[in-house]
């Protein structure tokens, strides 16, 4: 294979992954990001200029052999460009699909995936009446740019309805807003898939995840889940694959009521659900990732024994504890503390259910964190 260089639009903790997954296969990377401490910098050349900035993206493009992406924010248009001149994988109308929490939800309905009520709200007479319709709870959101439950609103009482408003209104004309029925889940689970440029696929074993405050706290692979769902959640993934024509890995995420799944939303990246299959899989998702936007055989995804993912969000703890496991492996992004972000998370892994739910108990007390732990814990004994 001669040297080829991905350019990778975004420059965050997953370009930092992609950039750590290629260099075994001697691939180089540039990374474009408007923010010049953008921490995949710390690896690989970064482009520092605004999304928008089409000088930037051309000498960008012409420096590289395919573009992909760590961010999924990036200007529909900017994908377009950049798609004029160089190969983009996923495709431009693929990502411009799962930037729009509405044309995603249309999309799930139209291939019969299902997924809670929802409805594009365009007024507060409109999310009244929504609501009325929906039943409370519900959630109202940002159709677009919204993350780690940021932008939404959660309405239990008619009286928040106001208070909704209030918060997201003004956003109506910039994002778009959608409201939602509150599903009561008893679980939420994701499907890390990848497809290759010829149409192969390939999913990861289902992920459970639970979540704090929207953001992902724990994942734990395989799910427990009845082997009819686990099926079909693989089978959804597939088909929004195949209809979106994607290249590269994705997300799926769902919630889990009884033996009911439904669609919450797609990540058209590779995704923090799927960090485990770093060392808890044959091959890992940012692996696979480039071997589908270089047109490589997709390696393989079975994971080895069991695997276990916790987030360090907003300061990095003491990284002993987990070192002293023998499954236990350690991600610092490098990124300076801040409320609320993303900066490294540790993996734990075993080939035995109940030693992998030992070594998190004793992460957990180590760390002080028995209560984030728990869930995986409870899970892997039950
Ligand atoms: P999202 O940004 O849409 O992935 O939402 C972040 C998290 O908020 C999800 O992982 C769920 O835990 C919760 N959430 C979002 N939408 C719903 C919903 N319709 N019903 C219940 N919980 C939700």
């Amino acid at each position: 294979m001669s040297v080829r260089t991905v350019g990778i639009l975004g420059g965050g903790q997953l370009a930092r992954m992609m950039v750590l997954a290629g260099a075994p296969m001697g691939l180089r990377f540039e990374l474009f990001d408007p923010a010049a401490d953008a921490c995949g910098g710390q690896l690989a050349p970064l482009q520092v200029a605004a999304f928008e900035d089409e000088a930037a993206l051309a000498a960008f493009a012409a420096r590289v052999d395919v573009v992909t992406f760590d961010f999924e924010n990036v200007p529909a248009r900017s994908a377009q460009f950049l798609a004029e001149r160089v190969p983009v994988y996923p495709n431009p109308d693929a990502l411009a699909v799962a930037q729009d929490r509405l044309s995603e939800k249309t999309l799930f309905q139209a291939l019969g995936i299902p997924l809670p009520p929802f409805a594009d709200i365009g007024s507060r007479d409109d999310l009244a009446a929504k609501v009325a319709e929906f039943g409370l709870p519900c959630i109202l959101k940002t159709r677009r740019f919204g993350y780690d439950g940021k932008g939404q609103f959660r309405l239990r009482s008619e009286a928040d309805i106001d208070a909704a408003w209030a918060a997201l209104g003004e956003q109506v004309e910039r994002t778009g807003l959608i409201l939602e029925g509150f599903v009561a889940f008893d679980r939420e689970v994701s499907v890390v898939a990848v497809r290759g440029q010829e149409g192969e696929f390939r999913a990861w074993p289902v992920t459970g995840n639970w979540h704090v405050d929207g953001v992902l706290s724990a994942s734990l692979a395989p799910a427990r889940l009845p082997d009819a769902q686990y099926a079909a959640a693989i089978g959804y993934a597939r088909t929004l694959a195949e209809r979106l024509d994607y290249v590269g890995v994705f997300a799926l995420e769902l919630f889990c009521r009884g033996d009911v799944l439904l669609a919450n939303e797609m990540a058209p990246r590779v995704h923090n659900s799927g960090h485990w299959t770093i060392e808890g899989s044959e091959t890992s998702q940012f692996e696979n990732h480039l071997r589908a936007v270089l047109g490589l055989p997709l390696g393989d995804t079975r994971m080895l024994g069991h695997a276990c993912m916790l987030n360090w969000i907003g300061a990095m703890p003491d990284a002993s504890g987990v070192l002293a496991q023998a499954s236990g492996h350690w991600h610092d992004y490098g990124k300076q503390p801040r409320d609320g972000r993303k900066v490294g998370h540790a993996t734990l892994r075993d080939d035995d259910a109940a030693t992998l739910a030992t070594a998190l108990e004793a992460v957990g007390g180590q760390l002080d964190r028995a209560g984030q732990v728990a869930p995986a814990v409870t899970t892997l004994r039950g």
